[in-house]
């Protein structure tokens, strides 16, 4: 085989491995709405079926099931259209000052006010003004909380350490849950990166990767440590001073 040859060749494995990537991440995607969506659409069946029978607090029972997939649903489908935004370089950050003490109270009230069953502590103060976009700082902050309770599934004690140095904010979610394998801690922020933990853990791969951009494009950083069975803690820090 000619040098022309062995290029066409290498040239077609490439775009064969990229429509496979494509496949899987139409099929992956595609799974990932359809549970929610399965889910929303069972609640609304019983809820017309049985309008008339059904007494008002099942009533309320099965629509605010429903509207925790219709949120799940279009959480899901934000993040779809963050990685599309990250990928035509659109993520564009409305900066603000504001204070970041008031976002980590008000953030884990939230969670709370969500997760019935969860129990989170916040250690610590930063109560300082910083420079930043609010929602999408909450936004990290949603994701390493969330994901702290969906991979610690008999443990849901989480603290929240909360720092400030001289430049820098600096922010640590700490679970008791199922940890990683320290050989995948590196590659735990890329694009689609899962785990193949046992159980049954429903994601896209796609969260670590939209904090990280979000964080390195306001100047931080971002990181983990975790022991495999006894939890992980993910951290992120910002400047103080302006830098997106
Ligand atoms: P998703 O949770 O949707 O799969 P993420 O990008 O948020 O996507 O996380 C990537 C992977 O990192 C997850 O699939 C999971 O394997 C691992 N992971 C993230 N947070 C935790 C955590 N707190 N404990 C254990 N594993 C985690």
């Amino acid at each position: 085989m000619n040098t022309i040859q062995q290029n066409l060749l290498k040239e077609i494995e490439v775009r064969k491995a990229a429509e496979a990537q494509k496949d899987d991440f139409i099929a992956m995607v595609s799974h990932e709405l359809k549970t929610p969506l399965t889910s929303l659409k069972g609640y609304l069946q019983l809820l017309i079926m049985h309008a008339d029978n059904l007494s008002k607090t099942e009533t309320i029972t099965y629509l605010d099931t429903a509207n925790r997939q219709a949120n799940k649903l279009n959480s899901l489908v934000n993040d779809l259209l963050d990685i599309s935004k990250i990928e035509n370089g659109k993520l564009k950050f409305n900066l603000r000052n504001f204070n970041f003490q008031q976002l980590l109270v008000n953030t884990i009230r939230m969670m709370k006010l969500v997760n019935t069953n969860c129990n989170i502590i916040l250690n610590g103060s930063v109560d300082t003004e910083i420079e930043a976009d609010e929602m999408r700082i909450e936004q990290v902050l949603i994701n390493y909380l969330s994901n702290a309770l969906k991979y610690s599934p008999k443990n849901h004690d989480i603290t929240v350490d909360a720092e400030q140095s001289a430049n820098f904010v600096k922010v640590t979610v700490t679970d008791k849950g199922i940890g990683i394998p320290p050989e995948m801690h590196h590659k735990l922020f890329d694009k689609f990166f899962r785990v193949d933990a046992p159980g049954h853990f429903q994601g896209m791969g796609i969260g670590l990767y939209i904090c990280a951009e979000i964080i390195k494009r306001h100047g931080g950083t971002y990181g983990v440590s975790s022991v495999p069975g006894s939890g992980s803690s993910f951290y992120f820090t910002l400047p103080l001073q302006k830098q997106a």
